[in-house]
């Protein structure tokens, strides 16, 4: 028994855990503060990696210049680098939030699209007054 890749099977476990949990997108900072056990930001990231090779886990980068890293789902298309969901930040309370609506990726010739990311900065449903 691999008591190491035991821990490695659980903390991806909880990785996942933490994702499904919450409706917005989160970064690796607030993935860590949610860890029930303790954990290194640098094994965060690593686990992260892994999720998004396997299509699992996407990410947008916020107007900060943060990473926020979202589950996969149906939706999201099967190259998991494509993804053309539109991406909401709010810029009261700082949520990115992954939306259902969708942009068309154009033709764009001579160019060859490997990878997208939406972001619409604006106010959420919940910071509007
Ligand atoms: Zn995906
Ligand atoms: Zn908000
Ligand atoms: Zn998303």
């Amino acid at each position: 028994m691999n008591s190491k890749r035991t821990r490695n099977t659980e903390k991806q476990k909880l990785v996942k855990e933490i994702l499904s949990t919450v409706e917005h997108t989160m970064s690796a900072d607030d993935i860590l503060a949610a860890m029930p056990i303790k954990v290194n930001k640098t094994t965060i990231y690593r686990i992260l990696d892994r999720f998004i090779e396997k299509g699992d886990v996407h990410f947008v980068t916020g107007k900060n210049g943060k990473t926020y890293y979202a589950l996969c789902n149906d939706g999201c298309g099967h190259s998991h680098k494509m993804h053309n969901h539109i991406h909401f930040e709010c810029q009261e309370c700082e949520e990115v939030t992954c939306l259902p609506n969708t942009i068309a990726i154009p033709n764009l010739p001579g160019f060859t699209p490997i990878e997208t990311q939406f972001l619409v900065i604006g106010i959420c449903n919940k910071c509007k007054k």
